[in-house]
């Protein structure tokens, strides 16, 4: 019923990188994100409540002595080269452009980055929502930091990693990934403020409960355009609103108050797309307070108020994350349910009773079978700490 891979084995990827490479490598990992609340808040400098997934990517790594990099990924069963004294040859494979990203960009910071053989083993599902790629960018970065250099600055690190998604890959998104990859603590979800970059590490109190992803296996066309129009959007509502009211320089500085004085001057569609940020920052820092307290109904009030604004407000919702949000709310033990990230398919996260589990998976995987033939993926997780060494 879920999808439960095999625990992870150090051991197993220490002889394999071994008969790889024949030598002995560190190891490092990184975790993958769930977002309990605040979507779409990220690039309007509001907040945002992601935790780490106990769902891990494992890079072993050793030092070479020239500025060479070899790279092998367990998951695709492939291997990909580069050389930092070497110019950029496009074409290259997409995984790999995560890794040299990371690399070159660390270089651009001042970095003097060694070669690396590299081995790569993940227990996250790539485009399931959970993040894999920020996972794999932070795992390799900080691997070769810590190859170079004794001190690492972390946030140099995030921020290199989100650069790296930018400019190697073509993905425009927040750092949020990063963040929680880069600084999540175990048993905690991290309040982010995504114009200060401060973070809370927020206790998850909710010992009854269980953080669940559905994956609805479905990803429309219209995720990349929408997204791109909807921070279009929040763009052209931040210059009407400042000519009313100056101090606003992100639709983050907009109070409920404001909506209602100055909403007016927007075109219909633009209010919306404000009231769902608006309240969105509000929903996320209740949530961040429901959350240490163990309010689980209240946690999951807000995701549902959530959802319901992300698809009549915003418009990102699509009919496969409706119908697995309506499956989640029918079932006994469910507290609350919500799409997360982008929209137009990817993940639902929900918050369910532990001793209601099985129940919840067999009856959200039937009934969205029977709705759409589609077969979806049920992963509980646990809020892990973020990026480490293994000893
Ligand atoms: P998500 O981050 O939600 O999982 P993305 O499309 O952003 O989805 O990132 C997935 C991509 O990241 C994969 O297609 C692959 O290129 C790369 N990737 C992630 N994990 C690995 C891995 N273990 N080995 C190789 N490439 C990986
Ligand atoms: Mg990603």
């Amino acid at each position: 019923m879920f999808e439960r891979q095999a625990r992870f084995e150090p051991q197993a990827l220490r002889s394999s990188f071994r008969q790889l490479y024949g030598k002995e490598p560190r190891l490092f990992s990184a975790p993958g994100r769930v977002n309990l609340i605040g979507e779409h808040t990220d690039y309007n400098e509001g907040f945002v409540l992601p935790m780490a997934a106990d769902r891990r990517t494992y890079v072993a790594a050793a030092s070479r002595d020239d500025r060479c990099f070899s790279v092998y990924s367990f998951n695709l069963e492939e291997d990909g080269q580069f050389e930092l004294n070497k110019k950029i040859s496009p074409p290259r494979k997409r995984w790999l452009a995560y890794i040299e990203g990371v690399a070159r960009l660390l270089v651009e910071k001042g970095i003097n980055l060694k070669g690396a053989d590299i081995a790569i083993s993940s227990e996250l599902p790539m485009g399931a929502g959970l993040s894999s790629s920020a996972a794999l960018e932070i795992a390799v970065g900080f691997a070769l930091l810590k190859l170079t250099e004794t001190r690492v600055d972390l946030m140099q690190l995030a921020q290199a990693a989100q650069e790296a998604e930018h400019l190697f890959v073509g993905t425009r998104s927040g750092l949020m990934d990063q963040l929680t990859a880069t600084f999540a603590v175990k048993n905690h979800a991290l309040l982010i403020d995504c114009r200060s970059l401060e973070r809370k590490a927020t206790p998850v109190n909710l010992p009854a409960m269980a953080v669940v992803v559905c994956d609805t296996r479905i990803k429309h066309e219209l995720a990349t355009s929408a997204y791109n129009e909807r921070r279009h959007e929040c763009e052209q509502a931040v210059e009407i609103l400042r000519k009313k009211k100056p101090t606003i320089r992100s639709l983050r500085d907009v109070s409920i108050d404001d909506l209602e004085q100055y909403g007016g001057l927007l075109p219909e569609t633009l209010q919306r797309r404000v009231r769902h940020v608006v309240t969105e920052n509000q929903r996320t820092l209740l949530a961040s307070e429901a959350l240490p307290r163990g309010d689980a109904d209240r946690l999951g009030q807000l995701m549902y108020e959530s959802h319901d604004s992300l698809r009549n407000d915003y418009e990102v919702s699509c009919r496969e994350l409706d119908i697995m949000v309506a499956l989640a709310r029918q079932q006994e033990g469910v507290s609350g349910a919500r799409m997360m990230g982008g929209g137009f398919g990817g993940s639902t996260v929900n918050l369910v009773r532990r001793d209601t589990l099985e129940q919840f998976a067999r009856a959200v995987s039937d009934g969205y079978t029977w709705a759409t033939g589609l077969v979806p993926v049920v992963i509980p997780v646990e809020a892990d700490e973020g990026v480490c060494e293994l000893e």
